[in-house]
């Protein structure tokens, strides 16, 4: 087979076969073919797009192209699933989640990922645990997910490794915006942890990859059909990401907020919409739960008595981190020596969410470059929801920063990014939609 005839195919227009596909993904997996004729096919797909079925194939394949997780011989009494949220700004929610659906007897082995572009990366924020490991093998992995009932840790690199070099050069070769694509990239790595099923959270707004419900939509129908013809499970949840989620943006701060969320003292209204709706879901999709409102009463009751607490703290202490971390989480969290609160005045009717995550990267608690180290302690916190009457008793948000002109920079990054006026804005929902695929 020549290389040159998969690209002239998909140049003009055509459907790849599944041989095609699987003698793309082992050049991608052995190198073999080099990174001019991939960028070359990518930037035919991304100007062609695929159909559902060649992009099943890619999926499958990419997910055979290494390490499949195989959960069948560790006898867990309850179904193995997880979520994958497309990323957003204070999006602290797989730290709630994971346990919480735990708690309710599924099994969450959560494989996630650093930052990207403008939004926070749930592997950052965990290492912002003193002594956490989010990088265990496999057998410890499934250790932790067998006594906790779930575990958080970071990409590993034999899992699905024809995607992380497919993704590297589509990253740049301006290749990375595409829906099949991105479709099979996600869903390469959610198949080769074993899966039963999977919840999306589809992020749609100012702050969010989608910016418009249209390709929210997009994105969300080709996640379902894909996954269908992959054989994998998967409901969706199109979520708003026109604000911050929850009160925090930043590493270490949005894991206290975390914290509280599952020691219950503080319930962001917007976040626990959203987080106990995907929860829910999780049993839904799991089987689980048949209905989605006992399902919702479950997941929340599981934080009231405690329960979720429980299985994070079992999850960090297995992962390394301190046995006591759920009592004594702001003695082990980093602290940011400067912290500033940011006034305004007016109604908050509007947010550049994507500045909001950009100016978090720009006090060093995000990467401008592969590699770099970040700073876990600065952010956000006491972030004023859209609608707030904000005045001088109440901020914006307070800027925690390393120095007093970094704060200074993220405050004028932070009042350029919002909008005040003299009327709150209507109300939006936290949760536009939820799609259940029909397999
Ligand atoms: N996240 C992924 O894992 N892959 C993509 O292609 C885009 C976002």
């Amino acid at each position: 087979m020549l290389f040159t005839d998969i690209i002239r195919a998909k140049r003009d227009g055509g459907e790849l076969s599944a041989e095609q596909i699987q003698f793309l993904v082992d050049g991608l997996a052995d190198e073999s073919i080099p990174a001019e004729q991939i960028s070359s096919l990518a930037m035919a797909i991304f100007l062609n797009s695929m159909t559902f079925d060649e992009a099943a194939w890619l999926t499958l394949a990419m997910a055979n192209s290494g390490t499949m997780l195989d959960w069948s011989a560790d006898s867990l009494n309850g179904p193995i699933v997880d979520k994958h949220s497309t990323g957003g700004i204070g999006d602290k929610v797989s730290f709630m989640l994971a346990p919480i659906v735990a708690a309710c007897g599924c099994f969450v082995p959560m494989i996630s990922g650093r930052g990207l572009g403008h939004t926070g990366g749930t592997t950052d924020k965990a290492e912002s645990i003193p002594g956490y490991n989010t990088a265990p093998d496999y057998e410890k992995f499934k250790n932790v997910v067998k006594v906790a009932g779930c575990a958080i840790i970071g990409q590993t690199s034999d899992l699905a490794p024809a995607d992380r070099r497919f993704y590297a050069i589509r990253d740049v070769t301006g290749t990375v915006e595409s829906v099949p694509l991105i479709t099979a990239s996600i869903l390469a790595k959610k198949t080769a942890a074993g899966l039963d099923s999977l919840v999306m959270d589809v992020k749609v707004g100012s702050g969010a990859f989608m910016q418009t419900m249209e390709r929210a939509r997009e994105m969300t129908e080709s996640i379902i059909a894909t996954a269908a013809r992959a054989n994998l499970k998967v409901h969706a949840l199109i979520t708003d990401m026109n604000q911050v989620l929850g009160t925090t943006a930043g590493n270490a701060l949005e894991i206290a907020e975390a914290v509280r969320y599952l020691r219950n003292e503080e319930r962001e209204p917007r976040l626990d919409t959203i987080t106990l709706g995907l929860c829910a879901e999780m049993l839904v999709v799991s089987g689980k739960e048949t209905d989605r409102d006992e399902a919702l009463g479950r997941c929340d009751e599981a934080v009231t008595s405690g329960r979720a607490a429980e299985a994070f703290g079992a999850m960090c202490a297995s992962l390394g981190g301190p046995k006591d971390f759920i009592d004594k989480y702001d003695d082990y969290l980093e602290k940011a020596p400067v912290s500033r609160p940011v006034h305004a005045n007016g109604f908050l009717t509007k947010i550049d969410t994507r500045a909001v995550g950009n100016a978090i990267i720009e006090l060093g608690g995000g990467r401008r470059r592969v590699g770099e180290a970040l700073n876990m302690s600065v952010g956000l916190s006491d972030v004023a929801p859209l609608g707030t009457r904000l005045d001088a008793d109440t901020p914006l948000a307070v800027v925690h920063a390393a120095s007093d002109d970094d704060a200074a920079r993220a405050k004028s990054l932070l009042l350029e990014a919002c909008e005040v006026g003299e009327a709150a804005p209507p109300e939006s929902p936290e949760i536009y939609d939820i799609v259940a695929g029909n397999r």
